[in-house]
């Protein structure tokens, strides 16, 4: 069904950036819908390295980038953003005051947008074989949405870092079999679900093939059959299988930002750095995605430039009333 959402502020991108836009316009009274095309809040943190310690947030000398993520939630939540999560801003509609955002099955309408879409999309990198559309959404997938989809099937699993290895293992128990493929002896997962993978292959549930690379797919009407693996110098092999499953990490594109007629440069989008507005009145950025002269793709100069992006949105929702600094150990946040 088609869910419409109405607030003062849209925000494209659930990164660290997008999530902090939600407190700055928070302390100005602003509501926010916060849109990401992947399933969870947190940006790169949360997709790309989550585990990873980071040394440069001030006031923590060190912290992990999903704490992060954590913590921002955490922090924005007295201002009840709402979230649209797991779909795509594609288009865009009207004017500064009036815009109309559609999200899936999400139509989102709000003063003022924000876009704070760090690296754009992230789209799942594709092996080379030239039939994979006929079996893309049918048999062929990129992600894990329902697990029991899976259930008594063979399924091929291609890939050697986490998501391949934490997929054979999660998938290890519903599964008729599970075929792992990586092109290379060793696998860059972490060390213990690695360790849980060999003991399904000594169970019989698993088999893996290395160093392999997928060759082609065989099948009809959608349907896999088949899947063929070469090795370098080898024979190839053929896998009956009724699902692929690849995962070959993703690749950030900008997507549909870039028929918005924003000005663009250097695949990012160029604001002015005094308002963050870009060069559509009513669209502002923040974040990795803005380019101007000196940008420096880190978050602390993300979370300045929401502060003001905020100061730009007031002067567009409220265009009569005077702007005023607001420090919060005088305001407070609103209680929960
Ligand atoms: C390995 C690694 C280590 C790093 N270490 C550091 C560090 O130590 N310190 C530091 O400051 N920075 C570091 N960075 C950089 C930091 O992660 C980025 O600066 C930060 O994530 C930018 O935040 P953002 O919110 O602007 O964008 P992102 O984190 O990229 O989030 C943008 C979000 O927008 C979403 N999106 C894009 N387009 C759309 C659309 N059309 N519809 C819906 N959603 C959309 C994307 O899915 C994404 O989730 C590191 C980056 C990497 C990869």
């Amino acid at each position: 069904m088609n869910r419409v959402i109405e607030k003062d502020v849209a925000i494209v991108g659930a990164g660290p950036v997008g999530l902090f836009t939600v407190f700055e316009m928070g302390l100005l009274g602003y509501n926010c819908v916060v849109i990401d095309s992947l399933p969870q809040i947190g940006g790169q943190c949360s997709e790309l390295y989550p585990e990873k310690p980071i040394y440069d947030i001030p006031a923590y000398p060190m912290i992990l980038a999903g704490d992060l993520s954590d913590k921002l939630e955490e922090q924005i939540k007295p201002f009840n953003p709402e979230y649209v999560l797991g779909d795509e801003v594609t288009t865009l509609e009207g004017e500064a005051g009036n815009f109309t955002l559609t999200a899936g099955e999400t139509t989102i309408k709000a003063k003022v947008i924000v876009v704070a879409a760090g690296a754009g999309v992230f789209t799942p990198r594709k092996p080379p074989i030239s039939n994979l559309a006929d079996f893309e959404g049918s048999a062929v997938f990129y992600a894990v949405k329902k697990k029991d989809q899976f259930k008594d099937k063979t399924v091929v699993i291609a890939g050697g870092g986490d998501s391949a290895v934490d997929w054979a293992v999660a998938l290890g128990d519903i599964c008729k079999h599970i075929h792992v493929v990586h092109r290379r002896d060793d696998f860059r997962a972490a060390e213990a679900t690695v360790q849980k993978m060999k003991d399904l292959e000594k169970a019989g549930k698993l088999t893996l093939h290395t160093p392999y690379q997928l060759k082609e797919l065989n099948g009809e009407n959608n349907i896999l059959q088949e899947v063929v693996l070469s090795q370098r110098g080898g024979e190839d092999k053929t896998l009956k299988a009724d699902n692929l499953l690849c995962f070959f990490g993703l690749v950030p594109s900008l997507g549909p930002l870039a028929e918005w007629g924003l000005g663009i440069a250097k695949k990012k989008i160029i604001v002015e750095p005094s308002t963050m507005q870009t060069t559509v009145p009513g669209i502002l950025g923040s974040g990795d995605i803005t380019e101007y002269p000196g940008k420096l793709d880190l978050i602390l100069t993300g979370f300045a430039e929401s502060a003001i992006a905020a100061k730009t949105a007031q002067s567009i929702i409220e265009p009569e009333k005077r702007f005023k600094l607001i420090y919060t150990t005088s305001s407070g946040v609103p209680a929960e």
